[in-house]
């Protein structure tokens, strides 16, 4: 079998279980022939952890690709995807918000963001608690910083073959989600949260975008 039929293959076998759920290919660390055989079989929407790496791809792929950035942001770096990223997952600090507000008003777009909340049982994940991410989702931000929307959350489950713990922490981050769009309206839209691993879990926890990876183009290297 071919790399391009497996590509092929692994998309329709996800989205057969994706339902309303939207899919986010992640493509880190692969070349950009292999987002090319993605592209070929439909996909338009990819997600990536480093900007240098985003960047790259971006320019040398067609323009009608949405690319969400899902890993950790440096300040320094928001400058170079605010041009074109079409989501932040990973917003973990107030400090980060104002740099994409800035960079945001210079572009002239409203850049759209997820706040990061941390739910797994680990020490080396970023993110807001549940506690911190509320007191920053107050009624005043989208005027305080006009050129951001926060149109949700994102959570990464502990990395674990417990599949009750998994489903725990994606409840958890569904209660909170769905809370905070009571409090604040429509526009807080977006729950992401599932990976390879535990998609299937997150999918049945309500999640609204899932973030898949190595299910898609293999193991990477
Ligand atoms: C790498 C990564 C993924 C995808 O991981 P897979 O296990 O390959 O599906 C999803 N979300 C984030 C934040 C990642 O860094």
């Amino acid at each position: 079998m071919t790399m391009q039929s497996n590509i092929a293959d692994n998309l329709q076998k996800i989205q057969q279980q994706l339902g309303k759920t939207q899919l986010i290919a992640v493509s880190k660390t692969h070349p950009v022939s292999t987002l090319e055989e993605a592209y070929e079989a439909g996909c338009r929407v990819f997600g990536e952890n480093k900007v240098q790496e985003m960047v790259q791809k971006y320019e040398a792929l067609p323009k009608d690709i949405q690319w969400h950035l899902i890993g950790h942001l440096q300040t320094n770096k928001v400058k170079y995807i605010a041009p074109f990223v079409h989501l932040i997952h990973s917003v973990d600090s107030l400090k980060l918000l104002q740099e994409i507000n800035k960079q945001g008003l210079k572009n002239q777009r409203v850049i759209n963001c997820l706040l990061q909340i941390h739910i797994a049982q680990e020490e080396t994940k970023f993110g807001f608690s549940f506690e911190e991410a509320e007191a920053l989702l107050s009624p005043t931000l989208p005027t305080d910083l006009p050129a951001v929307k926060i149109v949700g959350c994102m959570g990464m489950a502990t990395n674990t073959n417990d599949a009750a713990q998994v489903r725990q922490e994606f409840a958890a981050l569904r209660h909170f989600f769905l809370e905070q769009k009571a409090r604040l309206g429509a526009t807080f839209s977006e729950l992401s949260m599932g990976m390879s691993q535990d998609y299937a879990i997150a999918i049945a926890e309500g999640s609204t975008m899932v973030r898949i990876g190595s299910a898609i183009f293999g193991v990477r290297s």
